[in-house]
């Protein structure tokens, strides 16, 4: 059978061409979080005449939902007539923004050669179109198949998924009664099987000092050396700490098999002028700097200890050093996902990549998270992998890219997939 599956995929190299250049068109940049019907609209028309009934969700109230900007999702369902298990394509339509260093147009989906050049290329219309391609070409070899098969395009992935996948989790649509099988086609490669993502606890840590004139620091208290002892402490424990601690996760790249951390932002003192401004600078001693973290954890370490650790290390200072003061708010915070190796999903697609690429698939984790938490933590979902096209580190680059017999390989596992689980014989 699958034989003739891959033939019509083969077949299909122009349509999902076309397909990944139409959606890489509209630009549906976040922030601001735009076009987002237009997207959804794209995709319901697409798949309305193959059968599938299309919602548009929009996710009122979800950080972000404005009139001017609204959260639009849709969620395509398409039911047989025979009952069976319900696969589910997830893609989230989002993209972050352009940046520098772009040779081509980055809305333009130029076709070079094998590639097709974008913003959201690979991260990951490109994606959607193998997982649509994959499906369509199921439904015509397969129109007698059980149970069912959905697809949905949401929003807000980029920015935690509130107002996209984490919406439809809370309103039930991940609700294991209703789906059984969740591939979200991120651009982990052909041969591999995502199955979940380490943890991440995001916080603003702000020291407080005095203000006082310049010219008499000693009368004031500089919040700037406060914080530069904070951040003597983690270079000192902090680190090294976080460096020796290894998960059994398989994360890739291998850099973050460890616990990790990024300071993302420093403020301190008296704002910034604008660039080019020949103002100069007020004297006056800082009374707040500010930083955010942004601390990636391991499975094995737990968010309690994560937070834990950083309060120590603060309150550590606090005993140690004079006139030290801090307050920590905690900004957002996500929890580790995985999957199991035995899971139906994982083994389907395991089988799939056997049967499509004759090719052994390797397990991977991902560094950072991705719609698959709201997944299993709203939804209850377990059974959810990340498989899709596409190189991870061209992801959020200039000139993103997605190779077009890569979309084509994805579309035959997803395809090959779709026959393993839902052809009863
Ligand atoms: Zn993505």
């Amino acid at each position: 059978m699958s034989e003739f599956l891959f033939t019509r995929i083969e077949a299909k190299r122009d349509e999902i061409v076309a397909l990944t250049q139409a959606l890489i068109q509209i630009p549906t940049l976040n922030p601001p979080g735009q076009f987002y019907r237009e997207c959804c609209e794209l995709v319901a028309e697409r798949l309305a005449p193959r059968g599938f009934s299309t919602e548009l969700v929009r996710a009122e109230g979800a950080p972000g939902d404005t009139d001017r900007y609204p959260r639009w999702n849709l969620v395509a369902r398409r039911e047989a007539a025979r009952a069976g298990d319900c696969v589910h394509f997830n893609s989230h339509i989002d993209v972050v923004e352009v940046g520098h260093g772009w040779t081509r147009a980055p809305f333009g989906g130029a076709l070079e050669g094998d590639r097709i050049y974008g913003r959201g290329a690979c991260d990951m219309k490109g994606g959607l179109a193998a997982s649509i391609i994959a499906v369509e070409a199921f439904l015509e070899e397969h129109p007698d198949h059980a149970g069912a098969i959905e697809i949905s395009a949401t929003a807000d992935e980029e920015t935690g998924g509130y107002g996209g996948v984490a919406h439809l989790a809370k309103a039930g649509y991940f609700d294991p009664a209703r789906v059984q099988h969740v591939i979200i086609p991120e651009p982990l490669g052909k041969d591999r099987i995502c199955l979940g993502h380490r943890g991440g606890w995001w916080a603003e840590i702000e020291t407080h000092g005095e203000i006082a004139h310049g010219s008499m620091p000693f009368l004031g208290d500089c919040a700037i050396r406060h914080m530069g002892a904070v951040l003597d402490a983690f270079e000192r424990d902090l680190f090294p700490a976080m460096a020796a601690r290894h998960t059994d996760m398989p994360v890739i790249p291998d850099g973050a098999r460890q616990s990790t951390m990024n300071i993302n932002a420093i403020h301190g003192g008296q704002p910034e002028e604008e660039e080019g401004s020949t103002a100069l600078p007020a004297h006056c001693v800082p009374d707040s700097c500010r930083i955010t973290v942004d601390r990636r954890f391991l499975i094995e370490e737990g968010i309690e200890a994560v937070e834990a650790e950083m309060r120590g290390l603060l309150d550590g200072l606090k005993a140690t050093r004079e006139n030290f003061d801090y307050s920590l708010r905690e900004i957002n915070r996500v929890l580790p996902s995985m999957t199991d190796e035995g899971a139906p999903v994982v083994q389907t697609v395991r089988a799939a990549i056997a049967d499509a690429l004759g090719a052994e698939a390797a397990f991977v984790a991902s560094p950072g998270s991705y719609d698959q938490k709201h997944i299993d933590r709203i939804g209850t979902l377990k059974n959810c992998i990340a498989y899709g096209p596409g190189v991870l580190e061209l992801a959020h680059k200039p000139d993103e890219w997605v190779g077009v017999t890569d979309m084509l390989d994805s579309a035959r596992v997803m395809g090959r997939t779709l026959e393993r689980l839902l052809l009863p014989d």
